[in-house]
This record gives structure tokens, C-alpha cells and sequence, in this order.
């Protein structure tokens, strides 16, 4: 079966009405530009930087990052790289840098840190910015923002690291140039917040995984707990739904790389939902686009409606699973 899925690993994702789906990969320590060449893949649309944070010893100089994050960039190059700033708190912790907590995943994460540390944050926002100078297919994302305070925060250290940059790089061949930055959307407040970020950002990503952890109240990392952790719960599917259409009516870029997207029946879903830019792992890539190939968008809407009259999970599965019978 596997090999079905890989005889179309060169085509784009285009569902057979012609919608074209952009498929991207999530990535961490892995420089995986053989794949990238093996595989249509519309660029990395999540290159968690903590990964690389979390097999060291010893936190990163602002060179070490430079360097590393210049591999990546290239090795992608000219397709675009969205990499989150450091993403640490919650089950990802680093050995060098102590935070006990009796509640992590409500505790210290994600922007959080960088803001209560902005020596860590402009050593890693400058790497970036020098990184990509020449390149230009860099894009920063800011993971677990819940207010509008934060990214105005964030935005002023860019701002900062940037004017620094330019002023020393003046005479440079290369130009260091501002990126376009974009917000996660994985806390619940931060998706009612969709008409403030369109002035404030150039695009927003949905985590779903962490979105469904906070709106279900339900630990990711909690096996006891495991069989409510369902990104097709009623109320998850409303609530991407609704940040479909706002984004869409507040004309702000949105795309989502959680779990979910890796699922073809979470990816028929949210395509219907007006998704048109996926991540995910990259092993799911081409399962996902064989599914989208063989569908039209105009049948997946229709079970969109009904999915999102059901009253559980289960029932969305199943209506899911039969429509892939029927369609597939
Ligand atoms: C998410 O929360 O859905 C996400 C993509 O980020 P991470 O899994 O790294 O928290
Ligand atoms: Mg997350």
C-alpha cells in the first residue's frame, strides 16, 4: 500500500476538482533536503528549533545558531521555512536550564520564556535574521501566545535585532532583511483574537495538537487520559472551522501543523474548511496527498456539514471513514 501512495510522490496535491493544497513538512533535527528533492513538497511549514536545543548540553551560541539554522534554510532553499522560536516548557524541557513546575503545560512555555528572557530570544532572532541574509525564504513563527501584548513585545525585540543587524552589516554584501512572522494559534484565547492579529502579523498557524490539549482540558502526554485527547471532538472541529472563516474574512494566511493534518481524515476535514496550506510529518505526506488527489472539494464540504452536526467524535470518525470508502 505504501507504494501506492509514493507511486504519486512527485505531483502537487491538487483534489480532483483542482483545488491546489499546499503540503509542507514539520521538521526539528533533521536536514532532510534529499527529501525535499524526492518529494513535491511546498516548503517546511514548522521547524521546531528546540529540538536542536535539547540534545545539547549547553545552550547555543549566537554563531552555533547561525550556522545551523543557515544548513536548514538552504537545504530547503528558495522554498519558505517557517521556524518557531524556541519552544520550550510543557513535556520539552532542556537539561541546562532548570524550570520545576507543578503544572508545566499551564506554566512557563513557549513565548513566555523568550519574553522573560530577551538575551536568549535576540541571540536567537539575530541568528535567524544573519542566517537568512541571501536567502530570504525565512519566516518566524511565535509559539503559545494567548495575548496581544506578547507578540507587540516580541515584534519590538525583532525590530531590535534587526536594526542592530543592519547597522553592522551595513557594508555587507548581504542585506539582512525582516521576515514575515506569523503566530501559533494553539491557545484557546489567541483563536478569538483572529481580527487583532491580521493587522499585526503576516500569518497564523494552527497547532492543533496543543489547541485540542487546551480545549478539552486533556494532557497529551497523560496515557490515562488518552482516549479524550480527540481532535475530532465536535467542539475541535467548530472551533477550526471558525478560525477558517475568520481568517478568511479578516484576509490573514492560515495554515495548521498539528497531528491532524497527517491524518487524511483530519486532512479532507480541514480542506473543506477552507485549509489550503497543511504541515506535517513527512512520512504522512503522501498518504495524504493520494487521499486529496482522488476527492473533490464540493463532496467534502458536504460531509464537513454533517460532521459538524455530530454530537461526538466517534461519529465523525465514522462518517469520515465511509465517505473515503464511498470516494476512495
Ligand atoms: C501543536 O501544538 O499542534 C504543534 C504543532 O506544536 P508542538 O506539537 O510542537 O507543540
Ligand atoms: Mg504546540
Amino acid at each position: 500500500l505504501h507504494d501506492q501512495f509514493a507511486s504519486e510522490h512527485h505531483l502537487a496535491a491538487e483534489t480532483l476538482d483542482g483545488e491546489h493544497i499546499r503540503l509542507l513538512v514539520n521538521a526539528g533535527l533533521e536536514i532532510s533536503a534529499d527529501l525535499a528533492n524526492a518529494n513535491y513538497i511546498d516548503g517546511v511549514g514548522l521547524y521546531r528549533t528546540e529540538a536542536w536545543f535539547m540534545q545539547r548540553s549547553t545552550f547555543p551560541t549566537q554563531n552555533e545558531q547561525e550556522l545551523w539554522y543557515r544548513q536548514v534554510l538552504s537545504a530547503y532553499h528558495p522554498s519558505p521555512v517557517v521556524m518557531r522560536t524556541l519552544d520550550i516548557g510543557g513535556d520539552k524541557m532542556l537539561s541546562y536550564f532548570d524550570v520545576k513546575e507543578e503544572n508545566p503545560f499551564l506554566g512557563w512555555r513557549g513565548i513566555r520564556v523568550s519574553l522573560d528572557h530577551p538575551e536568549l530570544f535576540l541571540d536567537q532572532l539575530k541568528a535567524m535574521l544573519k542566517a537568512n541574509a541571501g536567502l530570504g525564504n525565512l519566516k518566524i513563527l511565535f509559539p503559545m501566545v494567548t495575548e496581544v501584548s506578547e507578540v507587540a513585545q516580541a515584534k519590538q525585540l525583532l525590530e531590535r535585532a534587526y536594526y542592530e543587524l543592519a547597522d553592522e552589516w551595513a557594508d555587507q554584501f548581504c542585506q539582512i532583511e525582516m521576515p514575515e512572522i506569523g503566530v501559533m494559534l494553539e491557545v484557546p484565547s489567541s483563536t478569538w483574537l483572529i481580527p487583532e492579529w491580521a493587522g499585526k502579523v503576516d500569518f497564523c498557524s494552527v497547532g492543533s495538537n496543543d489547541l485540542t490539549q487546551y480545549l478539552l482540558a486533556v494532557d497529551r502526554t497523560n496515557s490515562r487520559v488518552a482516549e479524550l485527547f480527540n481532535p475530532f471532538h465536535p467542539a475541535v472541529l467548530r472551533v477550526l472551522n471558525n478560525i477558517a472563516e475568520q481568517c478568511q474574512q479578516f484576509e490573514l494566511p492560515f495554515s495548521l501543523c498539528g497531528e491532524l493534518a497527517a491524518d487524511p481524515e483530519g486532512a479532507i476535514l480541514l480542506v473543506a474548511m477552507g485549509y489550503r496550506s497543511l504541515s506535517m510529518n513527512p512520512s504522512s505526506i503522501n498518504q495524504v496527498k493520494w487521499a486529496l488527489r482522488r476527492l473533490e472539494v464540493r463532496y467534502m464540504k458536504d460531509l464537513l456539514a454533517e460532521c459538524l452536526r455530530q454530537p461526538s467524535a466517534i461519529l465523525v470518525q465514522r462518517l469520515v471513514r465511509n465517505f473515503i470508502v464511498e470516494h476512495g
